[in-house]
């Protein structure tokens, strides 16, 4: 993980990540997300090259916002601040993965945590994919 050659920003401040972390990062999302995930064997089954736009409405009520996008199955189902749809959905299919149309982050639901779709190389494609079709461009690249 941690760079041995370049500058980093540990070097520079003398902090772990860690502790970088706890000081700076609570406001960017990806700080508690986990590297890895048990549960992404069922994503293989789904053709996540071709993905719902992301302002489409929840499958079973019609909300508009807060949605996810099933990656197992790419249904689209609401959130938890709306009537929890994926949330059901998980607990009938124990599909676990999903990916949020509004901040495109990756929540395992049998982890209960999120997790970061730009280290985990199932993820890369259709996190990159999702935020194409929501900004119009590629994600930014984090230094590494
Ligand atoms: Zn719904
Ligand atoms: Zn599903
Ligand atoms: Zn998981």
């Amino acid at each position: 993980m941690a760079s041995s050659s370049s500058q980093s920003r540990q070097e520079e401040s003398g902090l772990s990540e860690e502790d970088y972390d706890l000081i700076h990062g609570s406001e960017s999302g990806w700080v508690d997300a986990r590297t890895s995930c048990n549960h992404l064997s069922s994503l293989s089954a789904a053709d996540l090259t071709h993905i719902p736009t992301p302002n489409t409405p929840c499958n079973t009520c019609q909300h508009p916002t807060e949605n996810w996008l099933c990656l197992s199955c790419k249904e689209v189902l609401c959130g938890r601040f709306v009537n929890r749809h994926m949330l059901h959905h998980f607990r009938q299919t124990n599909h676990s993965v999903a990916l949020s149309f509004s901040d495109l982050s990756v929540w395992c639901f049998s982890c209960d945590a999120y997790l970061d779709a730009q280290v985990i190389h199932q993820l890369r494609p259709v996190h990159q994919l999702a935020y194409i079709l929501k900004f119009n461009q590629p994600p930014p690249l984090r230094p590494s």
